[in-house]
């Protein structure tokens, strides 16, 4: 029988990281340390044996960047990584803490409250001190950071079985603000989670029941004031929910991987009803960077259009400057590949990113979509300086640069005194089902006949 026999555990925890006292189906073998099988086990077996010992809390660390180093150095160089990890972690416990690996780069430490520990908070901000100092892995510096969600019992967690549910919730949570954030549990992180569990269900279920639809918003050439194309954008027609923005549920559907269903769905949809239009309008779909992920991109590409018959002119894939932070040269690879089929590629957002300008050269863009943060708003004078950059960097590298959120009349022929090509906003029209279409382009003759 191993030592650790849970009567032994019975009003105390296991005693800091003995190794040899862990039996082997308790131990995680990379890092020596205990896994969840031993986990599970303490927190069956807690409760306060003293009255030095209030509370137990539960300390989740995940490490930021881990899969960036796998994909850098390989996996040979993460266990090296996880091993050195699993000892800084242990040079900051004391008994009778106890750390564990979960899986992956995800550790635990279990932290008795009471008189004569350390605090929980300390723990975790010298865990996050440590993992911010460079690791020396295979010869080779790496930087990485962790994130912490800390839950403890009576303080908003009440049964130990929520313990590492609750830990996880505020894990999520610090993941989502900063790299080296920590997040402690409250019950309103609880709520969160519950209404974006809820909203994961109804959005799974979204496509099947068909409650996306696609709007369009005309482009126009300032030049000549002529129609250019549109641009698709989704919106979810949720029967209990109304009518919900890209922006709240987007981010949802590239986290769950849903994005791929999606966005095949969005490209299919798009160029089908483009087709329908009465003139060679260009369609402009957004793309979201994990579709680039999967290298899947180029081959449904070319499959919609196939299918649907559009001539790959009109279609133009917009994406944002994400694309380019991850896997530089394997998008490049795709983005060029779409380029021979004749699909144009716009940079959406342009000036919101932080990366370089070079990958303008890199990579030939159709169009450079100048974000509205530039046009609009109190900011637009102060902004109007780089705008005209923009605006003459574009024309020096062949690029058509198109102004986005126009709104006002004052804006537009700001824009084009500035040299802007094209416009995009609530000036022309709001966004439009393709049912409204061919009345926009009618009036839109009309109107513009003369110009
Ligand atoms: P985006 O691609 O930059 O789209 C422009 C956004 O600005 C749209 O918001 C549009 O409705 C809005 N807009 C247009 N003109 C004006 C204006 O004059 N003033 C103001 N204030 N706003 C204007 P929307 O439709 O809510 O989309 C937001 C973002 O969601 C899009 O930004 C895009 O990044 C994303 N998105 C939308 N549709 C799709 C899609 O089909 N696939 C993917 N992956 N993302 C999408
Ligand atoms: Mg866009
Ligand atoms: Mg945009």
């Amino acid at each position: 029988m191993g030592h650790l026999d849970s009567t032994h555990l019975m009003g105390k925890l296991i005693s800091g990281n003995h190794l040899e006292s862990i039996s082997l189906h308790k131990r995680d073998h990379l890092t020596g340390l205990g896994n969840r099988l031993l986990l599970d086990e303490i927190l069956e077996n807690w409760q306060p044996n003293s009255p030095e010992v209030s509370s137990l809390a539960v300390i989740m660390i995940d490490l930021d960047r881990f899969k960036k180093v796998i994909d850098a150095l390989g996996h040979s160089a993460g266990d090296t990584l996880l091993k050195l990890v699993a000892q800084r972690i242990m040079s900051v416990v004391q008994e009778p803490d106890t750390v564990v690996r979960m899986g992956g780069d995800v550790f635990v430490v279990a932290h008795p409250i009471g008189l004569k520990s350390m605090s929980t908070e300390w723990v975790a901000k010298r865990i996050v001190e440590l993992m911010h100092r460079p690791f020396l892995v295979d010869g080779q510096q790496v930087n990485i950071s962790a994130s912490i969600g800390i839950a403890a019992l009576n303080h908003g967690t009440d049964t130990i079985t929520d313990l590492l549910k609750h830990a996880e919730f505020a894990l999520y949570k610090a993941k989502g603000t900063h790299q080296g954030a920590i997040r402690l549990f409250e019950p309103e992180l609880a709520f969160q989670a519950m209404n974006r569990y809820s909203l994961e269900i109804d959005l799974r279920r979204a496509l099947v029941l068909k409650e996306f639809i696609l709007l369009y918003q005309p482009q126009v050439n300032m030049t000549d004031g002529s129609l250019q194309g549109f641009e698709a954008l989704i919106r979810w027609q949720n029967p209990a929910r109304g009518l919900i923005s890209p922006l709240d549920f987007i981010p949802l559907t590239e986290d769950t991987g849903e994005i791929h269903a999606i966005g095949e769905w969005i490209l299919h949809t798009a160029c089908k009803e483009a087709m329908s239009w009465d003139g060679n309008f260009s369609v402009g779909v957004n793309v979201s960077p994990i579709q680039f992920e999967s290298e899947g991109i180029v081959n449904i590409v070319s499959s919609v259009l196939a299918t649907t018959g559009l001539p790959p002119e009109r279609l133009e894939l917009e994406i944002t400057e994400g694309v380019l932070i991850k896997d530089f040269a394997n998008v490049l690879k795709q983005l060029w590949a779409l380029k021979s089929m004749g699909v144009g590629i716009a940079m959406d957002d342009f000036g919101t990113g932080y990366s370089s300008l070079s990958y303008l050269n890199s990579f030939p863009f159709s169009k450079i979509k100048i974000d509205q943060s530039f046009v609009r708003g109190e900011s637009y004078p102060k902004s109007r300086a780089l705008l005209q950059a923009i605006i003459s960097l574009g024309g020096s590298l062949d690029i058509v640069t198109i102004a986005e959120g126009v709104e006002t009349q004052d804006q537009y022929d700001q824009l084009a005194a500035d040299g802007c090509l094209g416009a995009q906003g609530y000036l022309i029209s709001v966004p439009m089902p393709t049912t409204s279409i061919r009345d926009f382009i009618s009036d839109f003759k009309k109107t513009h006949v003369s110009d």
